[in-house]
């Protein structure tokens, strides 16, 4: 059956080395390829009764032309050509404009088919499209057409013809991939009838049916990849159980200047039990800004390196790589933990250097952006991973570390709380800890929106925020001119405050500057050398500085709430009161929206809820790194049933002996072969 799906297009009859051309334009490259290529929609070319159709309707009507069509020119080339028909046996007016060759069509007597908008006043429709009734074109008509999305040169008779023809030549080979019992429990229509008729509805009720099917096998083979990874990396792929020095880890624990929260507490035990279970721990960490992640952070590497490993720490940007360091450092180092930053700015001797201490296991934990797991970076005893305020540590880069003997322990921390449908999609595999309580004495930050035209009174309380000895941040979208976005460039606006406040210094930071002047700027920010500093987005997560009370952002519409929410958590990360100052003009209601809700809620998960409801799941994460799959037919918010339903049945399934050995179940276990889901993993 996999091979008819996977053939290349070119064995459909009829599409040749140009046809298979076109088709590859808009992805089609296989069988399977196209008989995925569902339609969007479908025109309805059934044929209606005179009686029942309301007026303004677009409808399809069949009858018999009845005497000599009338053609009137006008204007420049313009005519209008009205000839009567006889339709239920009423006498009515079909009307064309424009289309003065269709008179040659019309001899008196003749059946045909036309579709168009009807007038129940004048008795008369105005015809769009007509057909011959005993025409070859006539074979799609009085019925559900469907309408695909288009591309390139492809035509939709082209499409409809190749994916009947590909129906007729492979149809009866597409076997069922889904448990019968899953077909049965949830009635769904049979995978070979699904596809046919998603493509070809004999009826409304009969494409809902269809298209209902294949949303359900989409989310189904979705979790069960999900959940076999999850299985596997808990049965097959051995971690190490650490054997972790509990009572060390309460000292250091008390060591640290403040008592950990009881959220944090309920966290380091769930993340404890994974390191000192025999399976590789793959677990989200999931938390609001502020809520102390990177403390935990700290712990878990602690109680890794006291075990006997190493760890890594991995951050999106080097500027976090570098304030991670300075703040594990501080921690660890007290307790003869050696840490070290693995920077892309390193002298290539350095760099080598550090390799090579890495993989004598003298560096005890390291910390960088990706490039810590690539090529040349070996390990003596990698015993955990964390990575940062990302969504990207997949498969693939599991893949990478196993390929050199590793399977560690991976935590995944986010500072973007994730609605649940989207976890259980873009996390379907991992264990959640969640951290849903702040420090205490913590005041939530006072968040209000301005328009560009009330700057200098923004600036004016800024000022007294400064006055106070505070700190304060001005955040710009972008770094250059552009007349096209009309946005606020970070220089100009260094300029501007440089000169509004003499008596202050004005640093300024961006993706532009060298390693080194990023460094500085952010250190003397730090020292509270620089009492202003203007910056894109780079300080957008992590970064922490608190006596930083104040922030601006500038053309706030252009950021995601999301984003929004992580920026703001730069202040409000110490016990005074802070504020957060939106300026934007919004030229949209949902625009003006997203600045109300950001005033009202500081609370990320609410938040976050509030903004999938505005953006769909696909804006959601910021397009590229969403890790979240593509799918052709399901939609997570609409879907989220389904979506629940599939990941308990593939859970279950995945769970029972009988998935990994019986014949019934091997079609799926191709499935997940093919996506690469079983590499490196040995059956007895
Ligand atoms: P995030 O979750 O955003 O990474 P951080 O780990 O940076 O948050 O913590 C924010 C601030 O809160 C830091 O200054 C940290 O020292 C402090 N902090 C963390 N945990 C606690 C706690 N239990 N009590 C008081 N302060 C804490
Ligand atoms: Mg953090």
């Amino acid at each position: 059956m996999q091979d008819v799906w996977n053939a290349p297009v070119s064995q459909v009859y009829g599409v040749g080395e140009e046809r298979a051309k076109d088709l590859a334009a808009v992805g089609i490259t296989t069988v399977g390829d196209l008989l995925e290529y569902f339609p969007i929609r479908y025109e309805d070319y059934r044929v209606r009764d005179l009686t029942e159709v309301r007026d303004g309707e677009r409808v399809t009507l069949a009858g018999t032309v009845y005497g000599e069509p009338s053609v009137r020119f006008y204007g420049k080339r313009k005519s209008r050509i009205a000839v009567r028909m006889v339709i239920d046996r009423v006498v009515v007016t079909a009307v064309w404009f424009n289309q003065p060759y269709i008179r040659k069509q019309l001899a008196p007597g003749k059946e045909i088919l036309v579709t168009g908008k009807w007038d129940k006043h004048k008795l008369q429709i105005v015809v769009s499209e007509m057909t011959e009734v005993d025409s070859a074109r006539a074979r799609n008509r009085g019925e559900l057409v469907p309408v695909y999305p288009l591309g390139g040169d492809l035509t939709h008779a082209f499409l409809r013809k190749t994916i009947e023809r590909a129906l007729q030549q492979f149809g009866q080979h597409l076997g069922e991939l889904l448990p019968e019992e899953l077909v049965a429990r949830y009635r769904l229509m049979p995978r070979a009838e699904a596809i046919r008729t998603i493509h070809f509805p004999d009826n409304a009720e009969a494409g809902k049916q269809a298209r209902r099917r294949i949303m359900f096998e989409e989310l189904f083979l979705f979790q069960l990849k999900m959940q076999a990874y999850r299985r596997i990396s808990r049965q097959q792929i051995k971690g190490v159980a650490q054997e972790v020095p509990l009572e060390e880890v309460r000292r250091f624990v008390r060591s640290l200047p403040y008592p950990l929260t009881g959220a944090q507490k309920r966290v380091v035990k769930e993340i404890l039990d994974d390191l000192q279970a025999p399976y590789a721990m793959n677990r989200l960490l999931q938390g609001d800004v502020g809520s102390g992640k990177t403390v935990v952070a700290a712990i878990a590497l602690f109680a890794t390196v006291k075990a006997g490993f190493q760890g890594a720490l991995m951050v999106p940007t080097e500027i976090l790589a570098e304030q991670h360091v300075q703040s594990l450092a501080a921690m660890l180092e007290p307790h003869g933990i050696q840490v070290a930053l693995l920077s892309g700015s390193l002298t290539a001797k350095k760099r080598r250097e550090m390799i090579g201490a890495l993989q004598m296991g003298l560096i005890d934990v390291v910390v960088g952006t990706h490039a810590l797991i690539q090529e040349d970076v070996f390990f003596r005893r990698l015993g955990l991973v964390i990575t940062d305020e990302q969504h990207r540590f997949g498969v693939e880069q599991r893949r990478i570390l196993r390929s050199k003997g590793l399977s560690p322990d991976v935590l995944f921390m986010t500072a973007t709380p994730i609605p649940r449908t989207l976890a259980i999609t873009a996390f379907g595999d991992m264990d959640v800890s969640t951290i849903d309580e702040m420090p205490a004495g913590r005041k939530p930050v006072e968040t209000s929106w301005a328009k560009h035209e009330q700057f200098h009174h923004v600036l004016e309380r800024m000022r007294v925020e400064l006055r106070k000895g505070r700190q304060a941040y001005v955040i710009c979208p972008l770094i250059e001119e552009s007349d096209k976005l009309d946005v606020q460039n970070a220089i100009d606006v260094h300029a501007q405050l440089t000169q509004y406040f003499p008596e202050y210094r004005v640093g300024l930071m961006h993706g532009r500057l060298s390693p080194k002047e990023k460094d500085d700027v952010m250190q003397a920010f730090s020292r509270g050398e620089v009492h202003v500093l203007v910056s894109t987005t780079v300080v957008e997560v992590g970064v922490n500085v608190p006596n930083a009370t104040f922030m601006v952002i500038y053309d706030a519409e252009r950021f995601g709430l999301a984003q929004l929410h992580q920026l703001r958590g730069r202040v409000g990360r110490g016990a005074e009161q802070s504020y957060c100052v939106l300026i934007a003009d919004p030229k949209t209601e949902i625009g003006r929206e997203r600045m109300r809700i950001m005033c009202e809620t500081n609370d990320g998960f609410e938040l976050s809820r509030r903004d999938l409801e505005l953006r769909g799941p696909g804006d959601f994460f910021g397009t590229k790194q969403s890790g979240l799959p593509e799918f052709k037919v399901a939609d997570l918010l609409s879907d989220y049933k389904a979506l629940e339903v599939a990941r308990q049945e593939a859970a279950s399934l995945v769970a029972q002996e009988a998935f990994w050995q019986e014949a019934r179940f091997a079609p799926l276990r191709d499935y997940l072969r093919r996506e690469g889901i079983l590499d490196g993993v040995v059956f007895d």
